[in-house]
């Protein structure tokens, strides 16, 4: 697998060279929306650790992760009146991976109404 590369967006969002509309934020963990939302209220939750991806983090380190996309679940469902969340995450380019710092999408989904492409 290639090695983390600092100069990704996300690593240049999280050190504050480039801007996002931030979400949410703790020790371990910062959720921003998607630039080009599938959905409305489209949020991405990234470490603040370097991980490229699920294949190069610990499981003790994606727990916070995971933790993040729990409470950003929770709170889209009632912040955008959501029928249902989806939780994805993909690592590597054969799995459709674009940015290479680890995030879980988490988009609110509403009945009859599809994800944009
Ligand atoms: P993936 O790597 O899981 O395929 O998707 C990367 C996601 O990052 C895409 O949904 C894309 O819209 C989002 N994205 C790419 N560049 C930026 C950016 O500069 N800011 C934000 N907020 N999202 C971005």
């Amino acid at each position: 697998m290639t090695a983390y590369d600092p100069n990704n967006i996300f690593a240049k969002i999280l050190r504050g060279e480039f801007s996002c509309h931030k979400v949410y934020e703790d020790d371990h963990v910062l959720a921003f929306l998607d630039i080009m939302p599938r959905a409305p209220g489209h949020t991405l939750v990234i470490p603040k650790a370097p991980a490229r991806n699920i294949l190069d983090i610990s499981a003790e380190d994606f727990a916070h992760v995971a933790r993040g996309a729990h409470k950003i679940a929770h709170a889209a469902m009632q912040a955008f009146k959501a029928d249902g969340i989806v939780v994805q995450q993909f690592s590597e380019p054969a799995a459709g991976q674009v940015v290479y710092h680890l995030h879980m999408h988490v988009m609110p989904r509403h009945d009859g109404v599809p994800l944009l492409p």
